[in-house]
């Protein structure tokens, strides 16, 4: 309140500038949207994913209403689908793959479409993917940032006990601390480790873990130790 108080700026001000830049679809448009795909077989905006999404995949699940399948599609080529929905620079890469804009100029939205289906699943606290029966083997997870949740995700469904360790109160290191908010709010980044959090993975926020000395990787107290690096 106070901060609002001292702004130079009003209300009408701050709501319009810090307002999202790529606002959700509604279900018409997101039906209306969909259904405008081609469903290319060799889909070029699936090669210009970084993740290798199968982009039509999700998009006809979309058009016919399955909205957690098109999740499941999403979210198993990348667990954080919905940060990166509301983040990738899509106009060059999959968006700018897309045939629609080499014929008719306006490529279909993909960015938004995946934002939609992930929404869905997240806002209705959809169970896309299962824990893996256990293996025996536990694994530590040195932040848990995209790469870190990523790999805890991964994990966790092939049966392995993970814990994440974070020294930041909030999990999601760059999605959660690094974002503008016009662009994402930190509760996406949230929410999407707590789908992961309910494969079982255990979260220690607050812990900071370092090396014995400066030639040491850091160690957790897990069999194998997993560094996400760019947190
Ligand atoms: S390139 Fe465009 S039209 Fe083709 S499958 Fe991908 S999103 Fe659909």
């Amino acid at each position: 309140m106070s901060l609002i108080h001292n702004s130079p700026l009003n209300i009408e001000q701050i709501e319009r500038n810090f307002r999202e830049i790529a606002p959700p679809l509604n279900e018409a448009e997101a039906v209306l949207e969909s259904n405008r795909c081609l469903y290319c077989y060799d889909a070029p905006c699936t090669h210009a994913c970084p993740t290798h999404i199968d982009v039509p995949s999700f998009i006809k699940k979309i058009a016919s209403g399955n909205l957690t399948g098109s999740a499941r599609v999403i979210f198993d080529a990348n667990p954080i689908g919905a940060t990166c929905a509301r983040v990738c620079p899509v106009e060059v890469l999959c968006e700018g793959a897309c045939v629609e804009k080499t014929l008719m100029d306006k490529p279909i939205e993909i960015g938004r479409l995946q934002r939609y289906a992930t929404d869905y699943a997240m806002r209705n606290d959809k169970q896309i993917f299962q824990k893996g029966e256990s293996n025996g083997k536990s694994v530590g997870v040195i932040g848990s940032g995209p790469a870190g949740l990523s790999c805890a995700m991964y994990l966790a469904r092939l049966g392995y006990a993970v814990t994440i360790y974070d020294k930041k109160p909030l999990p999601g290191g760059l999605d959660t601390y690094g974002m503008a908010e016009y662009k994402m709010s930190q509760i996406v980044s949230v929410e999407e480790a707590r789908q992961v959090e309910k494969l079982g993975v255990k979260f220690q926020l607050d812990t900071e873990i370092i090396s014995k000395t400066k030639d040491q990787k850091p160690k957790t107290e897990n069999q194998i130790t997993f560094e996400d690096l760019q947190n």
